[in-house]
């Protein structure tokens, strides 16, 4: 048989499912690694585990049992390392639960949009600085501290307010929910990285800062120079005029809360294409490597017998064998999957005739998945009286 027939005979459903899951295992990594501070540090555990299993396969032995003994240790510094990560997968993960994501949005936050972008760039023609976090399907309370509730509709006249640098509540951020002012005066988390800061202040650091954290969007205006920033997904960049904060905003809540379940599919699909490709192609390579292996591989087994439906008088010619050889072949991934424990052959002797009566054993009373299949079972009959 040719290697595509073999493909082709032995490809079940479930390994197309297999192959889904691990693609998008992998592409969550390829995501995380794209958008995560730590880069530096996952590159460095990666070299680890390469010169793990460059030791293994060389046999350097000290090498791998330095690795081995220090196993444990190591995957608590992982999760130490990235407790902050772990625990944000777990969030998106609980968002999914809800089905936030495929939950469409039913109005459309134009007004509140409008608002939001008018107040930005008049407040920063008067120089007076704002701070805005809309939140996205991630919470945040556990980044935030302090502030005031507030649950209010978003208009401009609230939005001056709030910001009026004579008003008692002007510092620090509101945070908005869809179309709600939740809270504000809060008190963001100060992001460390300088290099995208780039000498602006404590204001600018904050709005960073909450968006390594988190999949919110913050508006930062500057009271020092009057331009209005945009901090998302650890990145900090100024937008230039109106237009372009109202465009940022809108994909920011349509990607976030869509309108159309329709379009939350297209999106998918359309969204990130290369990567969830990669993923793919590097999911199907460890299938094929790890998983599919062509080779049949034959194996006997120790089988326990079961009668059902014993005649009240029925004598076995010899013992009841409780138990038969059962010759299996099938692929290696087949028997990995198999738990032999499991295995047991079924007779039925309710059909049985008076007087001398044998049951034959046919493959078809082994219970089995359908990719082993029996060879030869020992004994093949079963002689009653
Ligand atoms: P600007 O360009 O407006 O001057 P900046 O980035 O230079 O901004 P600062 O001058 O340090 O920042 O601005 C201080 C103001 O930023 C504070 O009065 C407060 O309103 C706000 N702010 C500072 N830190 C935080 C924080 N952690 N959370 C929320 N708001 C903050
Ligand atoms: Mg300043």
């Amino acid at each position: 048989m040719t290697y595509a027939e073999e493909l082709r005979q032995h490809f079940r459903f479930v390994d197309a499912l297999d192959i889904c899951v691990i693609a998008g295992l992998i592409y969550a990594g390829l995501v995380w690694f794209k958008h995560t501070a730590s880069r530096n540090v996952i590159i460095g555990v990666t070299v680890l585990a390469a010169l793990y299993f460059l030791a293994r396969t060389l046999d350097m032995y000290l090498t791998s049992l330095v690795f081995h003994t220090a196993f444990a240790v190591l995957l608590v510094l992982l999760v130490v390392l990235f407790q902050e990560e772990i625990r944000r997968a777990f969030e998106r993960i609980a968002a999914w639960g809800t089905l936030q994501e495929l939950r469409p949005q039913t109005t459309a936050l134009c007004d509140e949009v409008d608002a939001i972008v008018e107040a930005s760039f008049k407040l920063a023609a008067e120089k007076t600085g704002a701070l805005i976090v809309l939140k996205g399907q991630e919470p945040l309370q556990r980044h935030i501290d302090g502030g005031i509730r507030l649950s209010g509709y978003i208009t401009k006249p609230i939005l001056y307010s709030i910001f009026d640098p004579s008003s008692a509540g002007h510092d620090g951020a509101i945070i908005i929910d869809r179309d709600r002012i939740e809270r504000f005066g809060a008190h963001l988390p100060i992001s460390k990285n300088h290099r995208e800061i780039r000498g602006r202040g404590t204001r600018h650091s904050a709005a960073l800062g909450i968006s390594e954290l988190s999949d919110a969007l913050t508006i930062v205006v500057s009271e020092e120079r009057g331009v209005v920033s945009i901090a998302e997904r650890a990145r900090l960049v100024e937008v230039r005029n109106a237009a372009d904060l109202k465009d940022h905003v809108e994909r920011f809540l349509d990607k976030q809360f869509p309108r159309e379940l329709d379009a939350t599919w297209k999106r998918f699909a359309a969204h990130d294409m290369a990567w969830k490709l990669l993923a793919l192609v590097l999911a199907t390579i460890s299938w094929f490597v790890l998983a599919f292996n062509v080779e049949i591989v034959q194996t006997s087994v120790i089988v326990p017998i079961e009668y059902r439906n014993v005649p009240q008088h029925a004598q076995k010619d010899g013992a009841f064998p409780t138990e038969a050889l059962v010759i299996l072949s099938g692929s290696e991934r087949a028997f990995r999957l198999l738990d032999r424990r499991v295995l047991k052959i079924s007779l039925d002797l309710s059909a049985m005739g008076e007087g001398e009566d044998s049951i034959t054993i046919v493959p078809e009373h082994v219970r089995l998945p359908a990719d082993v299949k029996v060879d030869r079972i020992q004994p093949s009959e079963i002689r009653v009286q």
